[in-house]
């Protein structure tokens, strides 16, 4: 079995997502951990990309608004206003599909899902506080989230809960102790750093390896600005954050 690709808040940058499936190269199977859309200019092509692609699929909070958009009055203005523009851009097909996506899926000895185990679509693991009551929600070894636009990576050995230090383009072993693992952002990463985010896992050797990839944030900028959502959404691409 060959190396499994995973990605997560794409957030309708599709030039993100192209950069993203350039660099990975071939990929034998591909997992998509949620926030397909919101936030970016290309929702439908993105949609149409992971749903065509992706052999697992999960909801994120931004995906579950599009078709609930009671929950609208819990997100920020921006993001609020993007959601509402996404609904309008997507065919009744996409929507259909957005809701038919799960929130938590279990393969290959790793349980993967949008926000936290304990809470699958709106909890952040953003600390290591996050992390000790996410370690608590589920039994295997090994957890794959997104959600938080940060990569990342939380071990628990024995009942020590610590951050690891990420070293990209260099595979980390899980084999020891429990996992639980953030690729970072596709299309809006927060972690200060533009480029695109995802990793490479190999459920056999039990290995990871974040990769980060420059994409043309002017490109996607622009079709932010001439669909006339906010320009906050813009702007945040250059910086990261
Ligand atoms: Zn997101």
């Amino acid at each position: 079995m060959g190396r499994t690709l995973i990605i997560t808040d794409i957030h309708g940058n599709y030039d993100a997502l192209c950069a993203v499936v350039a660099d990975a190269g071939n990929a034998e199977t591909i997992w998509c951990l949620g926030d397909i859309v919101g936030y970016g200019a290309e929702p439908r092509a993105c949609v149409q990309w992971v749903r065509d692609h992706c052999a697992i699929v999960l909801s994120g909070n931004h995906d579950y608004a599009v078709f609930e958009p009671s929950i609208l009055q819990d997100f920020n203005p921006n993001a609020a206003f993007a959601a509402r523009w996404t609904f309008d851009q997507l065919a009744e097909t996409d929507i259909d599909y957005l809701r038919s996506l799960p929130s938590l899926v279990e393969r290959d000895d790793a349980i993967l899902t949008h926000g936290s185990p304990a809470d699958p679509i709106w909890t952040y693991i953003l600390s290591v506080v996050d992390a000790r009551e996410a370690f608590l929600a589920f039994t295997g070894n090994r957890c794959f989230v997104g959600h938080t636009h940060v990569a990342a990576c939380y071990a628990q050995l024995d009942e020590a809960v610590y951050r690891v230090p990420l070293e990209y383009d260099t595979p980390f072993s899980l084999i020891d102790g429990r996992y639980i693992v953030n690729p970072g952002s596709v299309g809006q990463p927060r972690d200060r750093d533009p480029r695109a985010a995802y990793c490479w896992y190999d459920a056999a050797s039990g290995e990871v390896e974040w990769r980060r990839v420059e994409y043309d944030i002017d490109a996607a900028q622009e079709k932010i600005r001439a669909a006339g959502l906010p320009e906050r959404l813009a702007a945040r691409l250059t910086r990261g954050q």
